[in-house]
């Protein structure tokens, strides 16, 4: 069994070929830059990684490109496309139409364009990819798979905005959340490591370029952090997360923007980038404030409290926590935010424990001493497995 996993971007794609029932990855890579001078392919299977610069100024000569790179040239995986079973397609914006992943067909198609609006900048790349691998793959079934999905599930009380409540009707205004993969997968593996508790109460922090945090009780998602849009919520690598919405006025009013140009520094040149005036990427931050850089400490420290603040918040909303966890690039590897987090949250029954969380490694494992009430955990999400198992469960 044969599974492509393909997460199509504006201007790159990231796909794998995975076998869903041994987990076995044949191959991965990231077509960068597509339209754009410099665009290049990096390919990568078990024992070969190759990487080929060329011109692919639509996304169909980029999926073009990766379909010939797995089927001929000194890192094929196999002799024909024929091999691959179905796609797996991830889309961001699923609005209310999906609490589940799909078989694509030309309604699925239609509700999809339908939100478009809710997604501008992600649900076109990702309707793309759909439309050109059944150009190049025709007949092969396609599996939508939404970021906003898992969520589905939260109550209009966790759901609604305090807006006139036409704004949902009419509008269908509200909160969907995303990284509902992540969050899924993570939280199903934590309720493994506390032993199947048939009553659970997880919060995961997916902690990313993009952050979002997530309360779940008995498996099903009933808060999380990010909104209508992705910029509600956690500070992140360049969105504000949370601010209030006067500030936005005054930022007009100040740097002279229209609207569109507001909401793009708030979703661009926000967040760590904003604060620190170092970089979006942590590991950037975390050495200027090694150095003595107050803003990069101020930036790391505003990161810590905002997603701890978070997690108070979602235990009074789960009614106590059994678990919190920890993935995605800063979650799974940046200790000292881990640390910083949890820092005086005995009162959650937190017994934190610094040299587990020092340890380097890529397992799921437990960075809270063995007595600790609510166990707090690093573990790896992967989102490109829920894709593929979703995709052989639709097609199987
Ligand atoms: P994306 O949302 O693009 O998938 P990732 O999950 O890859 O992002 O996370 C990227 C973030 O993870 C960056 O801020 C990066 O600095 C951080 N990160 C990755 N490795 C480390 C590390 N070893 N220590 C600290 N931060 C790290």
């Amino acid at each position: 069994m044969k599974i492509f996993v393909l997460n199509a971007g504006s201007s790159s794609l990231k796909y794998q070929l995975i076998d869903p029932l041994t987990k076995d990855i044949l191959a991965v890579g990231i077509c960068e830059r597509i339209g754009i001078d410099g665009s290049f392919l990096s390919h990568k299977t078990r024992d070969k990684q190759i990487k080929i610069e060329q011109a692919f100024p639509t996304h169909k000569d980029a999926i073009d490109l990766v379909l010939k790179s797995l089927t001929s040239g000194e890192a094929k995986v196999i002799d024909s496309v024929n091999e691959i079973d179905a796609i797996g397609h991830r889309v961001v914006h699923g609005g209310e139409y999906f609490d589940k992943s799909v078989l694509v067909n030309d309604k699925v198609i239609e509700q999809i364009e339908e939100l478009l609006p809710l997604a501008p900048l992600h649900n076109p790349a990702n309707l793309m990819g759909i439309k050109v691998v059944q150009e190049l793959m025709p007949g092969k079934p396609n599996v939508a798979v939404f970021d906003t999905a898992f969520h589905q599930t939260m109550p209009p009380k966790t759901f609604l905005y305090a807006t006139p409540y036409e704004d949902y009707e009419d509008f269908k205004l509200r909160k969907y959340g995303f990284h509902g993969t992540s969050h899924y997968y993570v939280s199903n593996e934590a309720i493994k490591m506390l032993g199947n508790k048939k009553e659970s109460k997880v919060i995961v922090c997916h902690l990313g370029n993009g952050s979002s945090i997530c309360a779940v009780k008995n498996g099903k998602s009933i808060d999380t952090s990010m909104g209508l849009t992705p910029l509600e919520g956690l500070v992140m690598g360049t969105r504000s997360g949370d601010i209030d919405p006067a500030a936005i006025e005054y930022l007009m009013q100040k740097k002279g923007f229209d609207i569109g140009e507001a909401i793009n520094y708030l979703n661009k040149k926000s967040g760590l980038l904003g604060v620190s005036g170092v970089s979006s990427d942590l590991r950037e931050i975390l050495e200027a404030s090694d150095a003595g850089n107050k803003r990069a400490k101020d930036a790391i420290d505003l990161v810590s409290t905002r997603l701890k603040k978070y997690i108070c918040a979602y235990a009074g909303v789960l009614g106590g926590v059994d678990a919190i966890c920890f993935t995605a690039g800063i979650g799974e590897n940046a200790n000292i935010i881990r640390e910083k987090t949890c820092e005086e949250l005995e009162f959650l029954g937190v017994e934190f424990c610094k040299n587990k969380n020092d340890k380097r490694s890529s397992e799921a494992r437990e960075i809270s001493s063995s007595k600790s009430k609510t166990k707090v955990f690093v573990i790896p999400t992967n989102e490109e497995f829920v894709i593929a198992h979703d995709t052989y469960n639709l097609i199987k």
